[in-house]
């Protein structure tokens, strides 16, 4: 299972630095998470101003 960015991003990026295997990026207009890389440790949620990252 990976976190997925769900549409109450701000696109703040401070999950970007956070990721331990660099699976977040900046998208169009959201942040995006790649499924294949996310290890589901929950970092990103924990640095998101509004918990934007939620398990898929
Ligand atoms: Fe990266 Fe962990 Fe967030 Fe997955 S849950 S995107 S591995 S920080
Ligand atoms: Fe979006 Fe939260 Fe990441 Fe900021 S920390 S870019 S609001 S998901």
């Amino acid at each position: 299972m990976a976190y997925v960015i769900n549409g109450d991003c701000i696109s703040c990026g401070a999950c970007e630095a956070e990721c331990p295997v660099e699976a977040i990026r900046a998208g169009d207009e959201l942040y995006i998470i790649d499924p294949d890389l996310c290890i589901d440790c929950g970092a990103c949620v924990a640095v998101c101003p509004v918990a934007a990252p939620v398990p898929a």
